[in-house]
C-alpha cells in the first residue's frame, strides 16, 4: 500500500480471479470458460468491428439490446448490458444496496459479493447454506427492505433451485431487490426473465462468459423492470458510458445469431458433466449435483488442496477454495468429453499414488 492509498479501502481484501498463468499450456478446468471457441459468425463480427474502433461504441448499445430483448421476449428498455456480468453486479449493488437496504447472500456463494459489498462500504449478511451446501429458500423470504442475492445454480456448487422457488423469494420480498445471478443457468436450469414482467423488484443478471464462449469478451447483461434498470443506467453513466467496447458489441449481436450452436455446446458440456459426476462418484468422490458447467466434489482418498497441486504438476488446473466448510471440496471445470477423460485418468493414477485406490 501507498502511503497516499485512501484509508476508505486499507482494508479491502480484493476478489482473487482463478489462475490464469501464462508460464506453460495447462488443461484449464478451473474458470469455468467453454472449452468451445465462438462461432464463426461471432469471429466475422469482431473482425469487421475491429476496422471502427477508431469510433465509440454505442452508450446505449442500442442493436445489441434490441437483440436480447428479442431473445429473452421482452422490451429492450428492460436490458442492460456490462463489460461482464462482475460489473452489472456491481452497479446493483451500487444502485440497491444501502444502510437501510442491506445485502444479504448465501455463506457460500459466488466471491465477489462480498468485496463489492465491501468495495461500496455495504452491510452484508451471509446466511449459512444447509450442511449439504444447499440454499434455504426459507431463509431468504421476508427480509423487508434487504437486497437479496442469489447465484442461481449457485457457485461454486452447482446446486439449482427451481424457479418456483426463486419466485416464492421474489414476492416474499416485495420491498427489497432480488439479484438472480444467472451466469451458469444454461446448463439445465430455467431462467427466471420471465418472472420480471410480473415483479418490479426482480433483476436476473446473465453473462456470455460461459454458454457463449466469450470469456475473453467481457459481456454481460441484467434484465428487470423498466425503473430498475434506469437506475442502473444512472451508475453506468456514472462510471463508464462506452462500458462496452465496439467488437464486443458486435460478438454479442452474432452470437444469438448462431444459437443453434451454443446451445448445442451447452448438450455436449450437460453430458460431459453426467459423465464425470458418474465417473468420481465411482472412484469415491462425493459430488454435488450440478446444473452448471462445473463440478463441486471431494474424496476422503485426499485433500482437496492436494488433489489441486497433484493435478496442476500433471498439466491441469482445477479451483480449490481454502474457506470453511468447502476446503475438501474442487470445483472442476466441465470441458469436452476428451478432456473429462485426460482428468479422469490423472485422478486415478494420483489416487493409485497415494493408495487412496486398490
Ligand atoms: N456470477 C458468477 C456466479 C460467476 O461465477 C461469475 C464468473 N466468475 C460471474 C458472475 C462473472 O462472470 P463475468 O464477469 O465473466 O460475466
Amino acid at each position: 500500500m501507498s502511503r497516499f492509498f485512501s484509508d476508505r479501502y486499507a482494508t479491502l481484501v480484493p476478489y482473487v480471479p482463478g489462475e490464469q498463468p501464462q508460464d506453460r499450456r495447462y488443461l484449464k478446468l478451473n474458470t469455468n470458460e467453454s472449452p468451445f471457441p465462438p462461432s464463426d459468425g461471432v469471429l466475422a463480427a469482431v473482425n469487421e468491428e475491429g476496422g471502427r474502433l477508431n469510433l465509440y461504441s454505442d452508450p446505449d448499445a442500442r442493436a445489441l439490446r434490441s437483440r436480447l430483448a428479442d431473445s429473452f421476449g421482452v422490451a429492450p428498455d428492460r436490458v442492460i448490458v456490462s463489460n461482464g456480468s462482475d460489473e452489472v453486479l456491481n452497479f446493483a449493488f451500487m444502485a440497491f444496496a444501502s444502510e437501510k437496504t442491506p445485502l444479504v447472500f448465501p455463506d457460500i456463494t459466488y466471491g465477489f459479493y462480498p468485496v463489492f459489498a465491501e468495495l461500496n462500504r455495504l452491510p452484508y449478511t451471509e446466511i449459512p447454506v444447509r450442511d449439504d451446501l444447499s440454499i434455504d429458500p426459507a431463509d431468504y423470504i421476508g427480509k423487508g427492505k434487504k437486497t437479496v442475492v442469489i447465484a442461481n445454480p449457485n457457485a461454486p456448487t452447482g446446486l439449482f433451485l427451481p424457479l418456483s422457488e426463486i419466485e416464492k423469494i421474489v414476492s416474499g420480498n416485495p420491498d427489497g431487490v432480488v439479484i438472480v445471478d444467472e451466469a451458469y443457468v444454461d446448463f439445465g436450469g430455467e431462467s427466471a426473465v420471465p418472472l420480471t414482467a410480473k415483479y418490479d423488484n426482480l433483476l436476473v443478471v446473465g453473462t456470455y462468459s460461459k454458454s457463449r464462449s466469450m470469456a475473453g469478451a467481457r459481456l454481460g447483461f441484467g434484465i428487470g423492470n423498466p425503473d430498475l434498470i434506469r437506475d442502473l443506467n444512472t451508475i453506468r453513466n456514472s462510471t463508464n458510458p462506452y462500458n462496452v467496447n465496439r467488437m464486443t458489441l458486435a460478438a454479442g449481436v452474432a452470437a444469438l445469431e448462431d444459437d443453434a450452436y451454443y446451445r448445442a455446446n451447452c448438450k455436449k458440456i450437460e453430458a460431459a458433466r453426467e459423465w464425470t459426476a458418474k465417473k468420481l462418484t465411482a472412484l469415491g468422490f462425493t459430488v454435488i449435483p450440478s446444473k452448471a458447467n462445473f463440478l463441486f466434489a471431494k474424496t476422503p482418498a485426499i485433500g482437496g488442496e492436494a488433489l489441486y497441486l497433484a493435478l496442476k504438476e500433471r498439466g491441469i488446473l482445477i479451483r480449490h477454495f481454502n474457506k470453511p466448510r468447502i476446503s475438501d471440496f474442487n470445483r472442476i471445470t466441465v470441458g469436452t468429453q476428451e478432456q473429462m477423460e485426460t482428468l479422469v485418468a490423472a485422478i486415478e493414477t494420483i489416487l493409485k499414488e497415494q493408495g487412496g485406490l486398490k
